[in-house]
């Protein structure tokens, strides 16, 4: 199998051009296709000569995601859901941060993009898990997220005014048509859709090398979250990046005995480890965490648990998310009622946390991690007989 040519930094793609004799001038050119452009075709980079896009075909693969389902409306939470070239299905989230009020167009946008197809970490409440770990992404899967995303909206934008055939045929009009260079739609992207970020380290570290570069996606490191459900020694691996990260952790528990019951790997990395790993990040980084924890009526919505959940927060300077839980079918937990989850934050607050509720966006767009994902391929399984 080809290496995809998205999995390639700068500096590599420098050293392959001298040894295929080309100029380096060249590799700006190409990038600026990939990057800029977002080209989904070889044919389509016209400044580069045949010879060269032949070479290139030859040695590299070219992938771009097929976008198979779509959710949302434009201006809303938007789930995407992909086709991988072995046919795997992954999904990405695009929240706006400013939905459009009176009609106006939302200026930020923010990406929720998946390592993995699947995980092992089987977390209680979570569909992702459900169908257990496939396979990790490459780095071109990870950056092709987001340049996917960007190539559907600018066919939306041509689009308007009823010019669009068919969704599906998003990638095909791309190949035909490559975008202009433009400014990225995706300003913030937060590594927490499918699968655990972590467990696929090097992978992630490099797609967001690429994303990063201004060679490549230009997106500042300080607008990327990477999330965990707590990998103790990757999180101590990632202190001595040099790169400027985010670091939120996927909690959902304040107490042993609470994320025993819905994170498996709690047993492996129980919270005096969890913390000090936190602990040792933030000494190296001096950046502040975000503990992320889905509100579950019955599990962890007691106001017993905010006041662990403060202590902790406060240990490692960190601010709450709560986000109410979003309904996964075939699993039994439920979202706590509104004032639950409101007693809950007032609580945190009231101890000097700096806590959020999170309205979740999308909740009637399977957007929770995984669902879209599951849904589609249980209905191809009925289908299939
Ligand atoms: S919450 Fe994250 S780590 Fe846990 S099963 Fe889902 S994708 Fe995996």
């Amino acid at each position: 199998m080809l290496t995809d040519i998205k999995s390639l930094t700068r500096e590599e793609l420098e050293a392959q051009f001298k040894a295929w004799g080309e100029p380096a001038y060249r590799v700006a050119q190409l990038l600026d296709w990939l990057y800029a452009r977002r080209a989904a075709s070889w044919e389509a980079m016209s400044n580069l000569p045949k010879t060269l896009r032949a070479k290139l075909a030859e040695n590299f693969s070219l992938q771009v995601l097929e976008l198979a389902r779509k959710q949302g409306s434009p201006d809303t939470t938007q789930k995407f859901l992909w086709q991988l070239a072995d046919g795997a299905f992954i999904e990405s989230v695009l929240i706006p941060a400013n939905p459009a009020l009176y009609g106006e167009a939302s200026d930020r946008h923010t990406l929720c993009i998946s390592t993995q197809v699947g995980c092992a970490y089987g977390c209680r409440f979570c569909a992702s898990g459900l169908d257990g770990w496939k396979r990790n992404l490459g780095v071109h899967e990870i950056v092709e997220q987001i340049l996917a995303v960007e190539r559907w909206n600018e066919i939306e934008i041509k689009a308007e005014g009823g010019k669009r055939k068919a969704e599906m045929s998003g990638v095909e009009e791309a190949r035909l048509q490559p975008s202009a260079p433009d400014s990225r739609l995706v300003d913030n992207l937060v590594v927490m859709g499918m699968g655990e970020p972590l467990a696929n380290y090097d992978n992630l570290i490099k797609a967001l090398k690429i994303l990063n570069a201004p060679w490549g996606g230009g997106i500042g490191a300080r607008r990327m979250t990477i999330s965990t459900s707590g990998l103790a020694p990757q999180i101590r691996k990632l202190a001595v990046e040099p790169m400027q990260f985010r670091l939120a952790i996927s909690l959902h528990g304040a107490t042993d005995e609470v994320r025993n019951r819905i994170m498996p790997v709690n047993k492996k990395y129980p919270l005096h480890e969890l913390v000090g790993a936190c602990e040792d990040y933030q000494k190296v980084k001096g950046r502040m965490i975000t503990l992320e924890y889905i509100l579950i009526a019955g599990i962890n919505d007691s106001l017993e648990q905010t006041r662990p959940l403060a202590a902790l927060a406060k240990r490692l300077y960190a601010k709450v998310n709560l986000i109410p839980y979003n309904k996964v079918e075939g699993l039994p937990w439920v979202r706590p009622a509104d004032e639950v989850c409101e007693r809950f934050v007032a609580a945190l607050e009231k101890n000097d946390v700096t806590a959020t509720l999170r309205r979740e966006k999308g909740g009637d767009i399977d957007a929770a991690c995984g669902q879209l994902r599951l849904k589609t391929e249980r209905e191809l399984k009925n289908a299939g007989g």
